[in-house]
């Protein structure tokens, strides 16, 4: 992936982990987004789910992104099951998106955390 590629942000660390020039723990990859285990993981199982698409944050979200935003909503059940969160009722997993500097946000590209597994947790 180039940095001429429509959606790429440069200086991002998220669309360098897309593009590989930033080693990344794979969890899921499509044409649309990408899954990959958080670096500084809070609990047990904690990924992220992003588009490819370099959308800065969820306040950049429209109607126009409704089909992006459907597919990735209906890929985290899925997703959390399969990297070890426990069924729900008993099990469950938080899905948070930070936005903004009030939001707690750090990386300014659209992020979904999958975070769960047995407590006590690191944090949350
Ligand atoms: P935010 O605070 O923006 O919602 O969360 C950013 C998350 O990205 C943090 O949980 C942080 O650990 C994770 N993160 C930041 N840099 C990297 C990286 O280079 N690789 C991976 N795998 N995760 C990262
Ligand atoms: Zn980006």
């Amino acid at each position: 992936m180039s940095a001429h590629m429509p959606g790429h942000d440069a200086n991002c660390i998220f669309c360098k982990i897309i593009a590989k020039q930033i080693p990344s723990k794979a969890v899921y990859e499509d044409e649309q987004v990408y899954a990959f285990h958080d670096i500084n993981p809070w609990a047990p199982v904690h990924f992220l789910l992003i588009p490819k698409a370099h959308i800065p944050s969820m306040a950049h979200i429209g109607p126009e992104h409704a089909g992006l935003m459907g597919h990735m909503m209906a890929l985290v059940p899925k997703l959390a099951l399969e990297q070890g969160c426990n069924p729900y009722p008993d099990g469950g997993y938080r899905l948070v998106t930070n936005t903004g500097a009030e939001g707690g946000q750090e990386v300014h590209h659209l992020h979904f955390h999958v975070m769960g597994g047995a407590r006590p947790w690191l944090r949350g």
